[in-house]
């Protein structure tokens, strides 16, 4: 496949944000894509070389590429960068200055000196990095060099999510969306939509729903969904399984013989940064291969006590780990398994899963792998109890289960419901929104050219992010001053294709970035478009201010625009009874 025509794809879906239009501009793409190819096509559509969790970094600094373009077209490098300054995008500057005739510079091509370009390394690395990218330059017609200077930057953003590939991929292969679902459930588990996309090519959908969780590859997280009460938990629910939250740092544990893997929710792989566990794992894990679902907590272990999820988080870096060890000891608590020596887990129903785990895991009072306690009840005034005690604990409250559902991978839905306090009406509930753009304001932080953020929930459906509130408090001077450097990086010259928005911030940004937020309520509003159908009023967080930033979550993982109306009715409605300690300031409250 020549670069040219993945180039002029690029282009037809930069100029839509219509879903059913990009989806169409896809399918012909991947039609036109052979089985070899397909696979990196998926992952360049992403801007990545691979799969998330194994993508190199291209790591090349915007002076280098500035100084080689110029070299590649034979022009001196200050005059590059005047233009540089006039388009604000190195691509268009490319495209200008390179010849518009063909190429017969291929996808192949591309990705494998990208690849080399990202993976080069010790001495004279940058000398092979600056050869390798101006050999590419000087191959290109100006469309290829505009996408390839792009994705070098890191600044690619077509606005396609995983959701609209899904689509086009189906499109292509069986001519309609019948192969969506299919498609969907083997990514959910195996995180690699290159790696369906292939075997959908070679081998067909009958391939595709073989697919299950590879040790070696993280399978996505299924998620909870939320109820008010325990009485409302089992009117929905009927019998429950219920665990205590914990409100730490979700880990997914892959063991394979002597070698420990972790992954994050976001499916970052963060292995080496928790030593203790990995050795751990070896020495408790009774199985050669094994897929552990839990979460990673930080303890005093002079008082027994749990740290909150700020604390737990600083344990992800990859710096200073053994003085991490000492200062922040770690207890894995694991609530499910979902493959053990190559059997898949993930169709059985919790309480099999959940033997199993039982009878896989070694552990013996003081080990920092355990499974978490649970009771299984159908009785209301049981489960207030559990959740009460959790509380009396310092936990966030207990996540219930449907003790005969299969781990839906990637999936939220009510076979796990978290309960939480968020028993006055209040919003006690933190929510995770993604920031879109950020005004400049008027007040004292003007001078830091940062005044309030615009923020936004998902809407999986149509793969959109809807505005949901504006964010002016919570950080401190240095954070707004960070968060603004974060944001200037995902800077976008227009509204990004993903995000629905009446509001016109002063900067738009690629929707990448998480921040929990407290709120006072949720109120109807005219000026934001989460929940908005036709001319009625929209929905908006009130008061909101920032509890932390969720760098462990991607947009996707943000709270849903379901979510929002879900908790909006939560609120209308309620409950008259009110638990003795409802009055006590949840973790998060101010
Ligand atoms: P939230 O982040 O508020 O949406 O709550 C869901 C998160 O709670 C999950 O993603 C896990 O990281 C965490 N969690 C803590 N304890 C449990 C548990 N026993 N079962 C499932 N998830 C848990």
């Amino acid at each position: 496949m020549l670069m040219r025509q993945v180039a002029e794809a690029f282009q037809s879906l930069e100029l839509t944000s219509k879903r059913s239009e990009m989806t169409r501009f896809l399918a012909d793409l991947f039609e036109q894509a052979s089985a070899e190819d397909v696979d990196i096509l998926v992952y360049l559509l992403r801007g990545r070389l691979g799969p998330p969790f194994e993508a190199p970094e291209f790591g090349v600094a915007e002076r280098l590429i500035l100084v080689t373009l110029s070299d590649a077209v034979a022009m001196p490098p200050c005059q590059v960068e005047a233009l540089y300054k006039k388009k604000g995008d190195l691509g268009l500057v490319a495209e200008e200055l390179l010849p518009q005739e063909r190429s017969n510079l291929t996808l192949r091509d591309v990705y494998d000196t990208l690849r080399q370009v990202a993976t080069a390394t010790g001495a004279g690395a940058q000398e092979r990095k600056i050869r390798l990218v101006s050999d590419l330059i000087k191959r290109s017609g100006g469309l290829e060099a505009k996408y390839i200077l792009r994705m070098l930057q890191g600044r690619l953003r077509l606005g396609v999510g995983d959701a609209t590939i899904i689509d086009g991929l189906s499109e292509a292969a069986g001519g309609d969306y019948g192969l969506r679902l299919q498609i969907e459930r083997a990514y959910n588990l195996c995180s690699d939509l290159g790696f369906v996309a292939r075997t959908l090519f070679t081998n067909g959908p009958t391939a595709v729903e073989q697919i299950g969780p590879r040790v070696e590859k993280p399978i996505m997280v299924a998620l909870a969904e939320r109820l008010p009460s325990p009485q409302q938990v089992i009117n929905k629910l009927g019998r429950v399984e219920a665990e205590p939250k914990y409100d730490g740092l979700r880990l997914q544990l892959h063991k394979d013989h002597d070698r420990v893997r972790f992954f994050t929710r976001r499916l970052e792989d963060v292995t080496g940064m928790f030593p203790e566990l990995a050795s751990a794992a070896l020495r408790q894990i009774r199985a050669e291969r094994a897929v552990l679902d839990g979460e990673a907590v930080v303890y005093n272990p002079e008082t027994g006590e749990y740290l909150p999820f700020q604390v737990t988080v600083r344990r992800k870096r990859k710096y200073g780990i053994a003085e991490m060890e000492t200062r922040y000891p770690l207890r894995y608590f694991a609530f499910d398994l979902l493959s053990v020596d190559d059997r898949d887990l993930t169709r059985e129903s919790l309480l099999t899963r959940r033997e199993e785990l039982v009878k896989v895991l070694r552990w013996r009072a003081d080990d920092p792998i355990e499974v978490t306690e649970n009771i299984i009840t159908d009785d209301a005034a049981e489960l207030e109890r559990f959740f009460q005690d959790q509380i009396q604990r310092g936990l966030e409250g207990v996540v219930v289960k449907r003790p005969d559902s299969p781990y839906q991978a990637g999936q939220r839905s009510f076979n796990w419901v978290k309960l939480k306090r968020a028993y006055r009406g209040e919003l006690r509930d933190t929510v995770d929104v993604v920031i879109v753009g950020y005004l400049v304001g008027k007040g004292k932080r003007a001078k830091f050219g940062i005044g309030s953020l615009l923020a936004a929930v998902y809407l999986p459906q149509q793969d959109k992010f809807r505005t949901v509130t504006k964010i002016g408090s919570g950080l401190t001077e240095v954070g707004w001053m960070e968060m603004k450097s974060r944001l200037d990086e995902l800077r976008s010259e227009r509204k990004p294709a993903r995000v629905d928005s009446l509001i016109e911030p002063d900067v738009w940004v690629e929707p990448a970035v998480v921040v929990e937020v407290l709120a006072d309520e949720i109120t109807r509003s005219p000026m934001h478009t989460t929940g908005k159908v036709g001319s009625e009023q929209g929905y908006a967080l009130r008061f909101p201010r920032v509890v932390s930033i969720r760098m462990d979550k991607g947009p996707e993982d943000a709270t849903s625009e379901q979510e929002i109306l879900e908790m909006y009715q939560m609120q209308q409605a309620r409950p008259v009874e009110q638990p003795p300690d409802a009055g006590k300031p949840g973790k998060h409250a101010a």
